[in-house]
């Protein structure tokens, strides 16, 4: 046959033109010979789909060749057979005007001439069925009706019909064939496939021969059955393949005057025409579901392999993946829930994911299912407390889409969840570096400063205090017994502070021997009875240092207290002043800001 490939032959070959003008030449003589009658256009018309088929299939820079080709087989059918020498030439033109118009057409609409969509089906019927035979008809009808004197109107119409009937059922089987899908399908399909497919077909000419030999019933929706057959078993290639046995057996049954349409009180040109008719339809009926069916066995190969890979990914996942019904119901969740969060899968479906969020952050995961809900083409993501199966709590970030269905409403969202437990808590434990003295344990300045500001910024009424305390001669004890010695007497004061103070007082190393003290809610007299304390238990208390030996030390205080205008800086200045006070007044002692 044609060059068996899906793609355009670059350059049209001998061998290719010869065949497909002595094609040509054989179907236009049959039509002109069996179905011109009184002595106007062919009625039935199968010669110029058969080439529309071949431009189709070949780069528009190459057309010359198969036009040229075609033009001879064309006139040299009108010639012999048709209108005769004097008008064969006008005929030609015109018929390869035709079929150069409708592959035109179907090239322009930028859907490659085939059946693989229904857009595609619809642009054959429309642009080679329709607009290339309704157009080049009408000098058609002008040059027959010169030819022969008959009714400009009746050849126009008898054009028409002709050629665009003859179109829509010839050019899906021509194309068919010319794309080397019939030659594929045979070669991918197995022995068995191949048997039935002879069955089928068997099937199918004899019920047309069966129906088509009689002309006693109007059995005429009889051959539908075998043709849905095979178009539902063998797609496209069913379909055509059954069509052309239905279009060439029962035409020639019509032709010779026998089948369900010569029951029609009418000429013989209109038994063609009806059967024409009757051909068009069954292809119409045929070919959008053949080529939807392709469409579904397409989407239904990209779902399973797209299954297939998602499988593969959740069930090997580290990450948990779950699917939620649009409440927030579990419908599916992969076999690592078991590893990350001790859960059995099974006991999981069908309950409320919601149920094992921590109730501080049921609301952000909430939050983020109906967002994923409403912008199902963006993720979305979350950190809560989920509920493993031991009952603690552990962090869990989860990624979310939500999924649509082919009208766009939401039917639940996939989502990917990851343990970042451990995550959070290097962040945790980061964050208490950055804000704890190592040392002592205790707050660092930046906490301080931050928990000042926290307070100004509050704006509580009632009273607040800040205290500075600094070791007296701190020097000395490093000086004389060492810096490690220090180092203990610092961690003493510490755990002294700690002792006097209440829970919500913070107590902080703001730098050396400096600490700071922040009492919430103290007035001055409470805040310098606590200071006092302070003093007084560090002063009396005892840091055994290296060697067994015990120190003494004693420490200066100075505290001013928050006034509503005051900023941080304010306050610490005012407790410096004192402090300094106090070192003045010969240390060890506590003094109260102005
Ligand atoms: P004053 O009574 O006037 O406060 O005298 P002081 O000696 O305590 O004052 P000064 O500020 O001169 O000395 C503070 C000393 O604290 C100096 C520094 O070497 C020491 N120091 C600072 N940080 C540390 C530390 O982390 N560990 C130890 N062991 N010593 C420290
Ligand atoms: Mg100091
Ligand atoms: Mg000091």
């Amino acid at each position: 046959m044609f060059t068996a490939s899906p793609l355009p032959p670059r350059q049209p070959k001998f061998p290719d033109l010869l065949l497909l003008a002595v094609t040509y030449f054989i179907a236009a003589s049959a039509t002109i010979v069996s179905t011109r009658f009184g002595g106007g256009v062919a009625c039935l018309w199968i010669a110029s789909p058969i080439l529309v088929a071949y431009l189709t299939q070949t780069e528009p820079k190459n057309w010359w060749p198969p036009l040229i080709a075609c033009a001879i087989a064309s006139w040299l059918a009108t010639a012999l057979f048709g209108f005769g020498v004097a008008a064969a030439p006008a005929f030609s033109v015109i018929n390869m005007a035709e079929s150069a118009l409708a592959a035109w057409l179907m090239n322009r609409s930028r859907l490659r001439a085939g059946l693989d969509s229904l857009p595609q089906v619809a642009a054959l019927i429309l642009f080679a069925g329709l607009i290339a035979p309704a157009v080049t008809g009408i000098a058609g009808a002008e040059a027959s009706m010169v030819a022969s004197g008959t009714s400009y109107w009746t050849n126009w119409l008898n054009w028409l019909t002709g050629h665009g009937l003859g179109a829509i059922t010839i050019l899906p089987i021509a194309i068919l064939v010319m794309r080397g899908e019939t030659s594929q399908w045979y070669r991918r399909s197995g022995g068995w496939m191949r048997f039935e497919a002879l069955a089928l077909m068997i099937f199918v000419a004899v019920t047309t021969t069966f129906v088509f030999a009689q002309d006693d019933l109007p059995l005429l929706f009889l051959p539908i059955l075998p043709v849905i057959v095979a178009t539902f078993r063998f797609g496209r290639f069913g379909a055509a393949m059954s069509l052309l046995l239905v279009t060439l057996l029962g035409g020639l049954f019509t032709l010779t005057g026998s089948g369900p349409a010569t029951l029609i009180v009418g000429s013989a040109l209109f038994h063609a025409q009806f059967y024409q008719f009757y051909t068009a339809v069954l292809v119409l009926i045929t070919l959008p579901i053949a080529a939807d069916l392709k469409h579904r066995k397409q989407l239904f190969e990209e779902l399973q392999t797209s299954e297939a890979r998602y499988r593969l990914v959740t069930d090997n996942a580290t990450d948990i993946v779950v699917n939620l019904d649009v409440d927030g119901r579990v419908l599916y969740v992969s076999p690592s829930i078991q590893a990350l969060a001790g859960y059995d899968e099974d006991d999981l479906t069908g309950t409320y994911a919601s149920g094992l969020v921590h109730p501080e952050d049921v609301d952000a995961v909430r939050k983020c299912h109906f967002l994923s809900l409403a912008e199902p083409d963006r993720a979305h993501s979350v950190e809560y407390r989920g509920r493993t199966a031991s009952g603690e709590y552990q962090w869990f970030e989860t990624n979310t889409r939500g999924l649509i269905d082919s009208n766009g409403k939401p039917t639940g969202v996939v989502s990917v969840i990851r343990n970042i437990s451990r995550r959070k808590d290097v962040e945790h434990r980061l964050k208490e570096a950055a804000l704890t003295d190592p040392l002592t344990g205790l707050a660092n300045r930046r906490a301080f400063n931050d928990a000042v500001d926290a307070l100004i910024d509050a704006e509580v009424a009632g009273p607040a205090c800040l205290a500075l305390f600094d070791i007296d001669h701190f020097k000395r004890v490093n000086d004389e017994y060492g810096h490690d010695a220090g180092d203990r007497v610092l961690q003493k004061f510490a755990q002294v502070a700690n002792q006097v103070t209440r829970e919500g007082d913070l107590l902080a190393r703001l730098g050396g021997e400096e600490f700071g003290l922040l009492l919430r809610g103290a007035s001055l007299e409470a805040a310098a009875r606590v200071c006092e304390r302070v003093r007084g238990e560090f002063g009396s208390a005892i840091t055994t240092i290296e060697n067994g030996r015990d120190i003494c030390v004693t420490v200066s205080a100075g505290v001013a207290s928050l006034s509503p205008e005051s900023s941080r800086a304010d306050l610490l200045r005012s407790a410096d002043a004192a402090l300094y006070d106090a070192k003045h007044a010969g240390r060890n002692r506590l003094s109260l800001a102005a």
